[in-house]
């Protein structure tokens, strides 16, 4: 019986994983790998070294992304590529981002272990930064690789340094005047297939006892701001009555009960919508017994419709408008951050599909909630799938766990696909 690759790749795959550990724990809990941070490039110099061993050409775009290029008999046919990002939140889990990355190695590791030249260049790329939590901004290395990033882009601040993203590309080597050029770094019809594989961040798939694997049917896109503020007055918690307050906890908490239920109006409609206020920080003097005068806070509307993100953010500023008026607050928001909603492509989502099939691996349709490198490729007309893994304790959280073997069934449907896409049907 000829070897399969979740079994003969096993322990490869194993290594990469725990190589990568030793050298990104968080001193705290979890791994924090900052993007064009120092253990982000040992992610990437760590991946290099396994190109080299497997005689793989390697390239460095001008923003840091890192291309592996297993050649192809055909050298003029557009490569098929696949990867992920080698980045993580602070604190967070192993797997989100590098699980795609490894993936990718661990196909182009089997391709050679078992003597394979595929018709076409077969190209690991590893993105740099895709999280937004360091900067606010998400898929960088995505974004520079399309020519995509903006001055304000480059301009946002670490989260708790004072540095900019341009400072921190210039530490990591790289000139941010270069990587602002608005011509993408590779020929972007030189890709004919993109496929990243990824762990689900959500429960779907690990609910499941037989489909472990799931092929993406859409990506959602989200309307974001980082540090919107509601402004009320300061004043002291024991002297100033209800008619004569301003209070901008107090306003935060009705907007969130407001939209809370719209968002219940609106998935009771069949709405595809997740909404999202997760951070808030009251003023610098705020105590406990000071009404806060000020709050800052975050917004992540995310949804398969643009329609459905358009509307809920003008839904937002109404509502804010009204409680403005009833509570003698401000409301002042920063800039909108955009992240396009994407679809896969259909025919290589039917590839994917098939490719399980041969490999005798169930599989099962699902949308993506996050929005991923993938997305942005699609939305330039790449044809695009992702591969999502189930995987344990949600995503951007220490505690993000992954089960190997079933990483092992991912990769497997994604070398296979790899391995048949020049195959006649
Ligand atoms: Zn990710």
């Amino acid at each position: 019986m000829t070897e399969r690759l979740r079994d003969g790749a096993l322990d490869f795959a194993r290594q990469v994983f725990d190589d990568i550990y030793a050298f990104s724990q968080d001193p705290v809990i979890g791994v924090s790998r900052q993007g064009y941070g120092p253990i982000e490039n040992k992610v990437h110099e760590y991946i290099k070294d396994w190109g080299r061993k497997l005689n793989l050409e390697e390239k460095v775009d001008r923003a840091g992304n890192l291309f592996l290029t297993l050649p192809g008999k055909n050298r003029d046919l557009p490569c098929y590529m696949t990867g992920s990002h080698g980045d993580s939140v602070p604190q967070g889990g192993h797997y989100d981002g590098l699980a795609g990355v490894v993936a990718g190695l661990t196909a182009l590791w089997w391709m050679r272990h078992v003597h394979f030249q595929p018709e076409r260049d077969v190209v690991l790329v590893v993105f740099r930064m895709e999280e937004s939590s360091w900067f606010g901004k998400a898929y960088v290395g995505s974004l520079a690789m399309t020519g995509q990033l903006t001055p304000e882009d480059l301009a946002l601040k670490h989260r708790n340094k004072d540095q900019t993203l341009a400072e921190a590309m210039r530490e990591a080597g790289f000139d941010p005047k270069e990587i602002l050029r608005k011509d993408p770094t590779i020929d972007l019809k030189h890709i004919a297939a993109f496929t990243e594989l990824h762990i689900e961040q959500g429960p779907t798939l690990d609910s499941r006892s037989k489909e472990r694997v799931g092929i993406v049917t859409g990506i959602r896109g989200n309307f974001r701001h980082k540090a919107c503020k509601c402004i009320g007055v300061t004043a002291h918690s024991g002297a100033v009555n209800k008619e004569f307050r301003h209070d901008a906890v107090m306003a935060m908490g009705h907007l969130l009960v407001n939209m809370d239920k719209h968002w219940d109006e609106w998935l009771a409609r069949g709405e595809d919508l997740v909404f999202t206020m997760g951070v808030f920080k009251t003023g610098v003097s705020s105590a406990i017994a000071i009404i806060p005068g000020e709050v800052t806070f975050s917004i992540d509307i995310r949804s398969l419709s643009r329609d459905t993100l358009i509307r809920f953010h003008k839904l937002l500023e109404a509502e804010c408008a009204v409680i403005a008026t009833d509570r003698g607050v401000k409301f002042e928001f920063d800039r909108l951050l955009v992240c396009e909603e994407a679809s896969v492509d259909p025919a290589l989502a039917a590839h994917l599909t098939k490719a399980a099939k041969i490999a005798g691996i169930p599989v099962m349709p699902i949308p993506s909630g996050a929005g991923h490198d993938s997305a942005v490729l699609a939305n330039l007309g790449v044809p695009v799938t992702m591969i999502f893994v189930a995987n344990q304790n949600g995503s951007h959280n220490p505690h993000e766990q992954m089960k190997l073997e079933d990483f092992m069934l991912g990769t497997e449907v994604l070398a296979t696909a790899i391995m048949t896409y020049d195959q006649k049907e």
